[in-house]
């Protein structure tokens, strides 16, 4: 087995990795094999030790439990080591390069989560009077004019909890704005590249719209004729929804033509924020004639994501749907700050996305990061996640596909050109990086690439990682043309090889059974 300078196994001859990957004790290495909680738990133990409450009558009257819950019982030092083991198993932005495009898995600076932990902002309640948290609105009224400042917008929702429920607010909001115009039930038609996010048209959907797809030109970006054709019947016409810099790391060139013509149409330009982080302080959407868009702050601003949140995805808005902002947001009066909270303030907002006033946690750290970087730092953001993009699609070029010609914004994309004829495919070289010590990239996304293979770095990788990681996967794509067999096969160091995730996914199995009594005494 050959080793890297780190002293990680890099490959495999076929008769070493049956040796490499079976233990007695199911570890490899110091990868501790960890089973289900209710498979090393049992009633009969307990982390605490208290006494019998001594001189106290029972006063649950008939209810008092008769059966064990069932649930397991483990020692202190069991359940710890139980839950690190699992959290060992988990490939995290503080272990090491992410390179998941779309989805800016970038350092969460430790600054965010010590400004985010101050009692001030940590302890509010949301149902506070709002004259004991005015220094928690500030800070909402603070973030939402940074939003607005960088985006060039007039209007900001900031209660979206994620990138998709952002896309919700504003499709529910071209959706009001239709309705207040008379055309609600008319407009209906929403155009969608085929090479959007999947909740692009899923969130069209669910507002109620039809989905048209545009054609992508042969450089990667939205074909303006397939567009043009499209708009030629327009009366029917919602909105566009479209993600620039767009899913293949590209920058839609015609952006203001496109707004244009939507517009000229009766429609509204909803636009896919998720990659802002390639553009902050050098691009202004509303500058493009963008009607609304959300930002992921936990993506570009930083906040921590993955593992499902919480997620934030404040919506910025146009002046000709700012009056369907959705309630709450913040008005400042002579008084002081005060929460706009009810349709009776509010008779054109077109609801409420959730329950109070947004993820708070988030909002603290995002603006600890914007106030940390400063204007000048949030630029340079974009710019390092540019040029982090085009060294690592420099780097691979020579050994992979680069899907289109010229430079690229914050992510390198490739198709499977160079595994044509090897019997090698995309999920193997993803899988191979696993050996390596890498999370995948994104694979087999954007759908317009033939086995696309889209890797974000971002700006807070040092060159020195970047090229550990290009080192790793060029090596991968040498062994896929040389036909290693073993890649079919990867990974080979890790706890689980390959995984039916397509059935992990559609039919879970959430509860756990206690296998039958007569099936364990049989064995
Ligand atoms: C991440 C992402 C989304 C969705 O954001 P969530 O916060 O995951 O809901 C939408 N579009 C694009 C292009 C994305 O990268």
């Amino acid at each position: 087995m050959t080793m890297n300078s780190t002293g990680r196994p890099t490959s495999f001859s076929s008769s070493d990795s049956s040796a490499a990957t079976t233990t007695v004790s199911g570890s490899k290495g110091l990868l501790q094999a960890e089973g289900l909680i209710f498979e090393i738990g049992s009633t009969g133990k307990t982390g605490v030790d208290l006494a019998k409450p001594k001189g106290t009558k029972n006063r649950l009257g008939g209810v008092t439990r008769g059966k064990p819950t069932g649930l397991p019982g483990l020692t202190e030092p069991e359940a710890v080591r139980h839950y690190v083991r699992l959290s060992q198993k988990n490939y995290a932005i503080d272990l090491g390069l992410f390179p998941l495009g779309s989805c800016t898995m970038k350092h969460n600076p430790r600054l965010n989560e010590k400004v985010a932990r101050l009692p001030g902002f940590a302890d509010v309640h949301p149902m506070q009077p709002q004259s004991t948290v005015q220094g928690a609105l500030e800070l909402i009224n603070e973030l939402a004019d940074w939003l607005m400042k960088l985006t060039n917008m007039p209007a900001v929702a900031m209660t979206p909890k994620a990138g998709a429920h952002g896309e919700l607010a504003g499709m529910l909001a071209i959706r009001a704005a239709l309705i207040a115009r008379g055309e609600g039930e008319k407009r209906k038609r929403v155009l969608v590249p085929i090479s959007a996010h999947g909740t692009n048209p899923a969130t069209a959907a669910q507002c109620g719209f039809i989905i048209d797809e545009i054609n992508a030109a042969a450089d990667g970006r939205v074909d303006l004729e397939d567009l043009k054709a499209k708009l030629v019947e327009s009366s029917d016409i919602a909105g566009i929804m479209l993600t620039n810099p767009n899913t293949c790391g590209l920058f839609e060139r015609d952006i203001k033509e496109i707004a244009d013509l939507i517009h000229k149409a009766g429609g509204y330009f909803y636009c896919d924020g998720a990659n802002f982080n390639a553009i902050v302080g050098r691009v202004r959407p509303g500058d493009l004639g963008i009607d609304a868009m959300h930002i992921n702050l936990h993506k570009t601003f930083s906040t921590p994501h993955g593992g499902g949140g919480p997620g934030s995805g404040p919506t910025v808005l146009s002046e000709a749907l700012a009056p369907f902002t959705p309630v709450p947001f913040i008005l400042r009066t002579s008084e002081g700050l005060r929460l706009v909270e009810h349709h009776s303030e509010a008779p054109d907002s077109f609801g409420r996305m959730c329950a109070f006033h947004g993820q708070m946690g988030m909002f603290t750290r995002a603006l600890a990061y914007i106030l940390s970087h400063g204007a000048d730092g949030l630029r340079q953001v974009a710019e390092d996640a540019v040029l982090n993009a085009n060294y690592v699609l420099a780097r691979l070029k020579p050994v992979m596909s680069p899907a289109f010609e010229g430079y690229c914004m914050h992510e390198a994309l490739f198709s499977d050109g160079f595994l044509k004829d090897t019997g090698i495919e995309t999920i193997d070289i993803a899988k191979g990086l696993i050996d390596e010590g890498y999370h995948p990239m994104t694979m087999y996304f954007p759908l317009v690439v033939h086995g696309a293979m889209l890797i974000e770095p971002t700006e807070t990788e040092s060159k020195a990682e970047l090229d550990r990681f290009c080192d790793a996967l060029a090596s991968i794509a040498r062994r896929a043309v040389q036909k290693d067999p073993s890649l079919k096969t990867a990974p080979h160091l890790a706890p689980a090889r390959r995984l039916d995730e397509t059935r992990a996914a559609r039919s879970p199995r959430l509860r756990w059974t206690p296998e039958p009594p007569t099936l364990k005494a049989a064995e």
